[in-house]
């Protein structure tokens, strides 16, 4: 029998009303047996996740203050939600548990985590599904470093004994009992968590999209939807800051070959986008997406026959290596190379780099040049296709967008290029508009 993970966020079960399609989702498909919830995210544009409120709450208390009214908010989420779904549940007992551990300071992961641990006792008692706390399944070491082996381990264990289980998203707990987080949006990593764990056939991610767009729909008019997407073609987007996965969520299920299935709660029918080990489905169009990210800095090292200077880039990189500067991209010529860094991780530390830069390779001239943006444009279809590079490259001179660079990976998954950040909208519309034709 097929069986599938399905992670809700936030968005998904904001309200008593979001929980009710979440539940025909789930009862729509016998293979839905394992459920992650998030946290109740928003229910409008500007209220606030219960994640958030609990950080709040949880500030207060460490700060010393009284946080009777701030829990009592959150307890009311709760409760319109229980009241909106016909349930008899009572949570009072768990909320004078964390109004105790809030008062010995428990930790602010405990406080956080208690936003999925509360959503996923009432998604179990709606479902009728057992309750499976994440504390008991998902392991960090002391460091609290997420421990992914005796995690699979205790988890697969634990599930092998029930038939459908709710198990909390975005926390787990150390060997010593104290509760641990993932970073923001770590639900998604949870999902992936027990996909692995259970073999399942898919994990559907459901959120408040159809997936993925070919481009930011900010910047191009109504994208085009990703349908099919490899999980390396999704690391250089997400990089790039197409955010709908957590961009730790691929590893778990990527160890099974798993697919993850991004749904939108809201239009169950669409199919969304389908996260896949490797393809043989062709990309409708040459290219699978565009994204790119604004704020960078470019260092341009002049040296006369630093082609024939043996460890030159090494030195220039144990520059940035020191000052723990993290490099983006660098390209190189024959007797120049440049190095692509944050703008916001370099500011400060400008000066002392480039004397540092001047100590270690003794350069003819180095520039800099500020405010620049990257973008990606991704394709598996790129590969042996040729001509390209030269659609992209006269399309941008038409519409006068000068290029600083231009970086292809050998993998010809990426050609990266670098321009100015006033350019930034105008080259995504512009590549965009080379690949996917009008409807
Ligand atoms: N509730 C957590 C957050 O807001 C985790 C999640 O939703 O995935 O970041």
């Amino acid at each position: 029998m097929m069986i599938k993970v399905v992670k809700f966020g936030g968005s998904s079960l904001a309200s008593a009303e979001q929980f009710k399609k979440v539940g025909n989702i789930i009862r729509a498909e016998e293979s839905r047996k394992f459920v992650v919830p998030s946290a109740p995210g928003k229910r409008f544009s500007d209220d606030t996740k219960v994640t958030d409120m609990l950080y709040k709450c949880y500030a207060e208390a460490s700060e010393g203050k009284n946080f009777d009214k701030s829990l009592k908010a959150i307890k009311e989420r709760y409760n319109e939600i229980i009241k909106g779904l016909g349930l008899k549940l009572s949570l009072d007992e768990q909320f004078e548990t964390i109004k105790k551990q809030f008062s010995v300071l428990a930790g602010e992961d405990y406080a956080a985590s208690r936003g999925e641990y509360l959503n996923g006792i009432v998604m179990a008692e709606y479902l009728g599904y057992e309750f499976v706390d994440a504390a008991t399944v998902i392991c960090f070491d002391a460091n609290g470093e997420f421990d992914s082996e005796k995690t699979n381990k205790v988890m697969s264990e634990r599930l092998s004994k029930v038939e459908s289980a709710v198990i909390p998203g975005f926390y787990g707990a150390m060997p010593n009992g104290k509760v641990k987080t993932f970073s923001r949006g770590g639900s998604d990593v949870t999902g992936s968590i027990v996909a692995r764990a259970i073999k399942a056939n898919v994990y559907e991610n459901w959120t408040d999209v159809s997936g993925f767009l070919a481009a930011d729909p900010r910047i191009v008019k109504n994208p085009k939807p990703i349908t099919v997407i490899t999980y390396k073609e999704l690391r250089e987007l997400s990089y790039m800051g197409a955010s709908v996965l957590h961009e730790s969520a691929i590893f778990p299920v990527r160890k099974e070959g798993i697919p993850i299935n991004i749904r939108n709660t809201n239009a169950p029918d669409d199919k969304g986008t389908m996260i896949v080990e490797t393809t043989c489905h062709t990309p409708e169009y040459t290219i699978t997406g565009i994204a790119g990210k604004k704020g960078f800095v470019s260092i341009s090292i002049d040296k006369d026959m630093m082609n024939s200077e043996i460890g030159f880039g090494r030195k220039v990189l144990q520059v940035f290596e020191d000052n723990g500067i993290s490099f983006e991209h660098m390209p190189s010529g024959i007797d120049t190379m440049t190095v692509f860094v944050h703008q916001d991780e370099f500011v400060e530390k400008e000066q002392k780099v480039l004397a540092e830069l001047h100590r270690a390779v003794h350069p003819d001239s180095i520039e800099l040049e500020s405010d620049l943006s990257l973008v990606a444009v991704v394709g598996r279809g790129m590969r042996n296709n040729s001509g390209i590079a030269g659609n992209i490259f006269s399309a941008l001179a038409k519409a006068k967008v000068n290029v600083k660079m231009i970086d292809q990976g050998s993998s010809e998954l990426n050609i990266i290029i670098g321009v100015r950040n006033k350019y930034f909208e105008d080259a995504i519309k512009t590549i965009y508009s080379v690949f996917v034709p009008e409807d």
